[in-house]
């Protein structure tokens, strides 16, 4: 069971610049979607759903017909697309930099997804990725690298919070921690659920594993849920921002979890997303943070969970 779902974690989505030349050598189903140009976006998948019991490479076939099968869009999403330019004032607060929650309630008879991001935070593309967040009014979550958290890239996380996001854990060293003691697990993950709880007074549940590597040791020392998703390499810059919006349109589907990532620079991800948010909202989908998508579909946030969740479709 375990080393199952471990071998599929290896064939999902991943991690990024910086850190990304040692995940290319075990990540190579990733690379294989996103054939440089926008064109179309294939119907194979980057990423094993959690439920996909190839051994190998191969599993990326198995998500896709449960992923291409897109909900019917019957339902308008006017209603959470208000676009948002008058947040200024807010006359009961007591300080300048009010944020305004981004605020709906979710219709479990609608279709849901939801967006998350890794490798931040920054002071300036996780700010340009709330941005387009507040624009269209929807709820994502961040899975933050301990290392990057500073007292300037730490705003950026009060911000998400306080709109409405989800806050979660990415280790702190974004290494390989397939290859750790216990100890050293503890040490990558703590950090990080501190330093959140510094910020935000709430304590992350969900932890995404660098570069999707996971094993026996982490599921045992690690009192989270695991997290993988749909991505489609976008942390690499070749891949064109029409690309990206494109894969999220294909790929979106009741309970898919999308794993895009907010590290510095990464404006094309930025700009995929405003064009496709809107899209989706247009087709009926409703946006949920990665702990709402839980509830929505009734799935227990466990500590003792050895399942790592693509999604929560068909469950
Ligand atoms: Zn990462």
């Amino acid at each position: 069971m375990k080393v199952k779902l471990i071998t599929a974690a290896l064939v999902a989505a991943l991690c990024l610049t910086g850190c990304s030349s040692s995940a290319n050598s075990s990540q190579s189903t990733a690379e294989n979607t996103t054939s440089s140009s926008s064109a179309t976006v294939s119907t194979d998948s980057t990423s094993a759903a959690p439920e996909s019991s190839s051994a190998d490479e191969t599993a990326s076939s198995a998500t896709s017909s449960e992923s291409t099968e897109t909900s019917a869009p019957e339902t308008s999403a006017e209603t959470t697309a208000q676009t948002d330019e008058t947040v200024s004032s807010a006359p009961d607060s007591n300080d300048s930099d009010t944020i305004n929650r981004i605020d709906y309630e979710l219709d479990p008879s609608k279709p849901t997804i939801a967006i998350t991001f890794d490798d931040g935070p920054n002071a300036t593309t996780t700010m340009e990725i709330l941005d387009v967040l507040e624009k269209y009014q929807v709820r994502a979550s961040f899975f933050l690298i301990g290392n990057n958290i500073n007292d300037e890239s730490a705003k950026s996380v009060k911000r998400a919070y306080d709109l409405g996001c989800d806050i979660e854990n990415h280790s702190k060293t974004h290494s390989y921690m397939d290859k750790m003691t216990a100890d050293e697990i503890k040490e990558e993950v703590d950090f990080v659920n501190e330093k959140v709880k510094e910020i935000t007074g709430t304590t992350p549940k969900f932890f995404r594993p660098p570069y999707i590597a996971v094993n026996n040791t982490m599921y045992d020392n690690i009192d989270m849920t695991f997290i993988s998703g749909y991505g489609c390499n976008d942390w690499e810059d070749r891949v064109t921002a029409d690309y990206r919006a494109k894969y999220l349109e294909k790929k979106a589907a009741d309970g898919v979890i999308f794993l895009l990532h907010d590290a510095e620079g990464n404006s094309k991800t930025v700009e995929a997303l405003d064009k496709a948010i809107p899209l989706l909202l247009e087709k009926g989908f409703q946006f949920a943070t990665i702990s709402e998508l839980f509830e929505l579909k009734g799935v227990e946030i466990s500590g003792i969970d050895t399942n790592i969740y693509s999604g929560l479709n068909a469950q």
